[in-house]
């Protein structure tokens, strides 16, 4: 795969047949169905490729497509320009490979990022291509080996950080984030609760956080998390 612009939070992508039987066709569209659901990672299919980060082929290409396909791409905004190959003929010809009438793969004529392999490729083979692209795939598949580490004794409680509240705030991301995220956040609520000295001053100081953080999803996060973290200080306040 070449190298994609390093962070896609969601990818527009219009679809093209470039001589395909079909069969690939078919399954671009089971993947759009509520069954496969692929707009949940925010890959959404438009109308126009003027809207389109990225570039479905399907089809081996022939000779009567050709045209066409290079004006969808160049009617596409300049980046990220992104082109997938599904299935064998969009890689590689399949079946029609070394026609007559068929140039015998997407990256003949564009230069393509992504290959996905399959005669049809599968609908969950389209889906873990696609991941790839908003770069989900390492985050939900990757295995990591979790080392145990020594019991940190003091974290710098203080004020309106205790251990307590600690436990809370990380139980309460590892539910809602997972371990993959939670760590990071969890260090940044703590040092917030380090040197706060109100809980309206931890409020507005993980609201602001918030507002700072690039990604949408965890953007979310930080704002459920200081409903959490407030209601959980009141709460302990009032005892
Ligand atoms: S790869 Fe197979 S299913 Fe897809 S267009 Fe070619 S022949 Fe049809």
């Amino acid at each position: 795969m070449r190298r994609l612009r390093p962070k896609l939070r969601s990818v527009w992508v219009f679809h093209v047949d470039a001589g395909a039987c079909n069969g690939c066709d078919i399954e671009v569209l089971d993947v759009l169905t509520p069954f496969y659901d692929v707009e949940r990672f925010g890959i959404k299919l438009v109308p126009t490729p003027r809207q389109a980060d990225a570039l479905l082929v399907t089809g081996s290409v022939n000779r009567q497509a050709v045209i066409g396909l290079k004006r969808v791409y160049e009617a596409m905004p300049p980046k990220p320009r992104i082109v997938v190959a599904i299935g064998s003929c969009a890689i590689a010809g399949g079946i029609f490979y070394d026609s007559l009438s068929v140039y015998g793969g997407v990256d003949k004529v564009l230069p393509v990022h992504l290959y996905i392999p399959g005669c049809p490729p599968r609908p969950e083979a389209i889906l873990f291509g696609l991941g790839q692209l908003l770069g989900i795939v390492n985050k939900k598949v990757r295995a990591e080996e979790y080392i145990v580490k020594e019991p940190i004794k003091d974290r710098g409680y203080r004020g309106l950080f205790t251990e307590r509240i600690y436990k809370d705030v990380r139980y309460f991301l590892t539910k809602y984030v997972g371990y993959y995220d939670r760590d990071e956040i969890l260090e940044n609520v703590c040092e917030v609760l380090r040197e706060s000295r109100s809980i309206e001053e931890v409020e507005h100081r993980l609201i602001a956080k918030a507002s700072s953080v690039r990604d949408p999803r965890l953007r979310e996060v930080y704002l459920v998390l200081s409903g959490f973290v407030v209601e959980q200080l009141r709460g302990r306040s009032r005892t």
